[in-house]
């Protein structure tokens, strides 16, 4: 049986290092993947700095967002001068294809119409260029990051997708995933022959190379043209387990304004959510996938039978955002590593159905699943739980510390270690890869801790 009921007192009614980054990061994060798109904060200079800060230290990459920049006098009298003045400066100087304009809690708790401003700066203004004007309403007092980047996924899609005449390329909605994630799901498609549209495609703008000359703007992204396009798809993917059931997503909306057929898939993470998405890549391409990838699933099932005595039955805790929590506890049911918390900073009232879904083989009993949580929320039930190890981002440094247990980090975001936009989670691949993190840190959890020191494990 699974327990939601927690088995410590109620959390406090303010978040105490909060498991979750406020929606415009999300909305930020989406339009890093837009192509020649400017992201744009209306509301406070403050917000647009701990984003960036927030984002740089995550993907080691510059990141540009730009902000109304309210003072005193815009809070109460509105800010809709200074968002003109602030779109006029970014269109002279940046010269974007897109301004992807996102609202912080102070703009949208004054009540500011966007749509209006927006309409009127493009009446006004003419010396500005043609960037097309992208807005979306992120109160982060209404959801997280993850919910900001959803809505802003959803944003692009309203507002750019135009009736088009059925083609091949495919849509796919990955969600909140790494870049390397990314590149490797382009890779699937390109081995599969799947022409494609990925939204957002933020794999080489927000994990690019070096230049010999600063770009302002960084190559690479989704084109607002193959958006425009999404209409003529014979089929979106969108990856999440909790959107699975929502009728306000970008693939819900395709489906019920254009016909597009949505397929609805939880992120593949391990072996099962993988063989899933595959299984459906194959149904609507038609097209048997390439034998190189089915060797990619031999090894890692030869690898599952080659390690899995090294971690089954260990307890593992899970935190981050809803979905990626949700593939991570897959791979674990995998390995037979048994899941005692699994926590989401998102109030996602499918997180559980979710879980319980990719939770099938291992011993559930106890396990508490906590959304809308905290990291304090997360450290009281986990002292109480003992896990052998503990799987998220850099912010579960402190309780790994205090618990004496190694952490794996995965997810968003990690500030402690480079690579955070390398790692990979999905597919045969990534599931290989976070096997053998997870074996390789708990072997040396072994290791260190024996008065041996074996080194033949
Ligand atoms: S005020 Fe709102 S939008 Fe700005 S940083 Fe804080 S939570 Fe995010």
């Amino acid at each position: 049986m699974i327990s939601d009921a927690p088995a410590v007192p109620p959390a406090s009614a303010a978040a105490r290092n909060a498991c979750k980054l406020c929606a415009p990061l999300g909305a930020c994060v989406v339009f890093s993947g837009i192509e020649g798109c400017v992201p744009f904060l209306h509301g406070s200079q403050g917000c647009a700095t701990y984003i960036r800060r927030y984002l740089i230290s995550h993907f080691r990459e510059p990141v540009d967002i730009a902000s109304s920049s309210f003072s005193e006098e815009d809070t109460v009298f509105g800010g809709a001068r200074n968002l003109k003045a602030g779109l006029r400066n970014v269109a002279l100087q940046y010269r974007p294809t897109a301004i992807g304009v996102a609202t912080t809690c102070l703009a949208e708790t004054i009540g500011e119409d966007v749509p209006r401003i927006l309409a009127d700066y493009r009446k006004e203004t003419t010396e500005a260029g043609t960037a097309a004007l992208i807005r979306v309403s992120t109160p982060s007092y209404a959801g997280t990051h993850t919910e900001g980047f959803h809505a802003t996924v959803r944003a692009v899609v309203q507002q750019f997708t135009r009736p088009a005449a059925s083609h091949r390329r495919l849509n796919l909605l990955p969600g909140f995933v790494s870049p390397e994630d990314l590149r490797h799901l382009k890779e699937i498609l390109g081995a599969a022959g799947a022409e494609h549209t990925l939204l957002p495609d933020y794999s080489s703008t927000l994990d690019g190379r070096t230049w010999s000359e600063y770009q302002r703007l960084q190559p690479g992204g989704t084109t607002l043209a193959c958006v425009a396009q999404m209409s003529g798809s014979p089929a979106t993917f969108e990856f999440g387990r909790t959107l699975a059931d929502r009728p306000d997503t970008a693939a819900a909306w395709l489906e019920s304004e254009h016909g597009v057929p949505r397929v609805a898939l939880g992120l593949p993470v391990g072996l099962r959510e993988t063989d899933r998405f595959l299984a459906e890549l194959e149904r609507i391409t038609g097209q048997p996938m390439p034998a190189a990838i089915d060797e990619e699933r031999g090894r890692l099932i030869d690898s599952l039978v080659d390690g899995h005595k090294y971690v089954f039955g260990k307890r593992a805790v899970i935190f981050g955002d809803p979905d990626m929590v949700i593939g991570l506890a897959s791979l674990l049911n995998e390995l037979g590593v048994q899941p005692v918390l699994c926590a989401t900073g998102s109030k996602n009232a499918s997180f559980g159905a979710g879980l319980r879904a990719v939770l099938t083989d291992v011993d559930t009993s106890g396990l508490v699943i906590l959304e809308g949580a905290d990291h304090a929320a997360i450290g009281e039930h986990a002292r109480l739980l003992k896990p052998d190890f503990l799987l998220g981002g850099s912010k579960g440094y402190p309780l790994a510390r205090e618990l004496g247990v190694p952490l794996v980090r995965a997810g968003f975001p990690i500030h402690d270690r480079v690579g955070g936009q390398r790692v990979l989670h999905l597919g045969y691949r990534g599931a290989q890869q976070l096997f053998d993190r997870i074996i390789n840190t708990l072997l040396e959890v072994r290791q260190d801790g024996s008065e041996v020191g074996y080194s033949y494990l």
